[in-house]
C-alpha cells in the first residue's frame, strides 16, 4: 500500500539508506519565498538561532553546514525558488477500507523492570481522599494500547508493525545492563543508573525505533505517550496527584538552537521543509486529537493548565497540536503522530487507570486503555479513509 503514502506527498522523494540531500532535486523551483517563510515561521523554526544557518532571499535558499559566526562555512544544499505560487492541492487517493494500509506503532517507554530506571511510573500511595494505592507505569498502559489498536487496525485489513513486542522491553539490540558492562568508561565515576540511562541509552533506543519504523516504509506512523503533569509543589509527578487532566499530540518541526548542526538534522528539515510529511503529520494529528477529546471526555490542553515545555520548546500549531523537535518526531519519515492522552496522575485519572476491569493480550489493565486504542483507531479511519 506504499503508493497510498507516496500519493500524498507533494513531492515524492525516494528513500535512500544514506542521507542524501540530492534527492530534495525534484524540489527545485517548486515553492516560492514566500510559502518557504511561511513554512519555516509556523512550523520549523523555534528559536532565531536556527535561521544562522541558511540565507533567504527571492532566488534562494542556502543552507549551509554552520552558523553564520563561522567563517569557514559551506554550503550544505541551495534550492532555486519559484517565482510564482504552484497549485498543489492534495493528491491523497481515498481509500475505501484499511484493507493493505500500513501503520507502524510505537509504544513509548520500556514499562515494567525498567519503569523506576527510565522514571515512567505513578506510585500514589493511600491517603484521606484515596484509600487504595495507586500503581500503574507509563510504558506498560502505552504497550497495552498499542496491542490492542494492532487488534483493531488488523481486524480491518491493515497491515500494522509494533516497534517493541513485549514489556520491559525496548528496541535497541543489546539489552542495558549487556550495553553498560561493554561501556565502563561512562560509569567510572560515581553514576546514578537512571542517568546513564535516560543521558546515553535512550537515545540509541529512540534511534532504532526510527530506524525500525523508516525500514518497515510505513503509510502512517503513532507514537502512543501518556502525560504528566507536575503535582503540588516539591512532589514529584510520579508521587502527587494534580486536578489537570489533558490531551495533546505533537508534530515534527520547532528546530530550537544548535539543531542544525548535525548534517542529519538538515537532512531531516529539510525533509520537512520541502515533501508533504508536515502538512500530513498534522492532518493525522489534527483527527487523532479530536477523537481522543471525543471518546475520553477530557478536553485538549489550553494555557492555563501551564505545561512549561509548551512555551519553551513547541511552537503551536493549533489548539492542543504542536510542532517539538523530538528524536521521533524528526527521524520518522512520512505523516506521524505522537500523542501525549491524558494526564496519569489526574486525581480521578489515576484512579481511572489503576482499575483492572478489562484484559488485553492476557493481561488484566483498565478499559480506559481500550478506550485511548478506540481514539486512536477512529482517528486513523478518518484521516485514510476521509
Ligand atoms: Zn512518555
Amino acid at each position: 500500500m506504499k503508493f497510498f503514502f507516496l500519493s500524498i506527498l507533494f513531492f515524492p522523494v525516494i528513500a535512500f539508506s544514506s542521507l542524501d540531500l540530492a534527492e530534495f532535486e525534484s524540489c527545485q523551483s517548486s515553492w516560492t519565498r514566500q510559502e518557504i517563510e511561511e513554512r519555516l515561521g509556523h512550523f520549523l523554526q523555534k528559536d532565531g538561532k536556527v535561521g544562522s544557518f541558511f540565507s533567504l532571499n527571492e532566488e534562494s535558499l542556502t543552507l549551509y553546514d554552520a552558523p553564520e559566526t563561522e567563517k569557514e562555512r559551506k554550503v550544505a544544499y541551495k534550492l532555486a525558488l519559484a517565482k510564482e505560487k504552484k497549485e498543489r492541492g492534495s493528491q491523497k487517493i481515498p481509500c475505501k477500507t484499511l484493507v493493505g494500509v500500513k501503520v507502524a506503532i510505537d509504544p513509548g517507554h520500556f514499562g515494567g523492570s525498567y519503569a523506576r530506571l527510565e522514571e515512567r511510573y505513578i506510585d500514589i500511595p493511600p491517603s484521606l481522599e484515596r484509600e487504595e494505592i495507586v500503581q500503574f507505569d507509563e510504558g506498560t498502559l502505552s504497550f497495552l494500547t498499542a496491542t490492542y489498536l494492532k487488534l483493531l487496525l488488523e481486524k480491518e485489513g491493515a497491515i500494522v508493525m509494533l516497534t517493541r513486542d513485549q514489556i520491559g522491553k525496548g528496541v535497541y539490540r543489546e539489552d542495558f545492563f549487556d550495553w553498560l558492562k561493554k561501556n565502563p568508561a561512562l560509569w567510572s565515576g560515581e553514576v546514578a543508573l537512571n542517568n546513564l540511562f535516560r543521558k546515553y541509552y535512550n537515545p540509541l533506543d529512540l534511534r532504532a525505533r526510527a530506524d525500525k519504523i523508516n525500514d518497515f516504509s510505513p503509510d502512517l506512523t503513532l507514537v502512543i505517550h501518556y502525560n504528566s503533569h507536575d503535582a503540588q509543589e516539591g512532589v514529584p509527578s510520579n508521587h502527587g496527584v494534580t486536578s489537570k487532566n489533558y490531551n495533546m499530540v505533537f508534530v515534527p518541526g520547532a528546530f530550537c538552537r544548535n539543531e542544525l548542526e548535525e548534517e542529519e538534522s538538515r537532512y531531516e528539515f529539510l525533509r520537512l521543509l520541502l515533501t508533504g510529511d508536515l502538512s500530513e503529520s498534522i492532518k493525522l494529528s489534527s483527527v487523532v486529537l479530536a477523537k481522543m477529546s471525543e471518546r475520553l471526555q477530557v478536553p485538549v490542553v489550553t494555557k492555563a493548565d501551564g505545561a512549561r515545555y509548551l512555551p519553551q520548546v513547541c511552537l503551536k500549531v493549533s489548539e492542543g497540536i504542536y510542532a517539538r523537535n523530538l528524536a521521533l518526531t524528526r527521524l520518522i519519515h512520512g505523516p506521524v503522530c505522537y500523542g501525549e492522552s491524558l494526564v496519569q496522575n489526574n486525581a480521578d485519572e489515576c484512579i481511572n487507570l489503576n482499575r483492572k476491569d478489562f484484559v488485553i493480550g492476557g493481561q488484566p489493565c483498565s478499559s480506559r486503555i481500550k478506550q485511548v486504542a478506540e481514539a486512536y483507531f477512529e482517528g486513523i479511519k478518518s484521516y485514510v479513509l476521509d
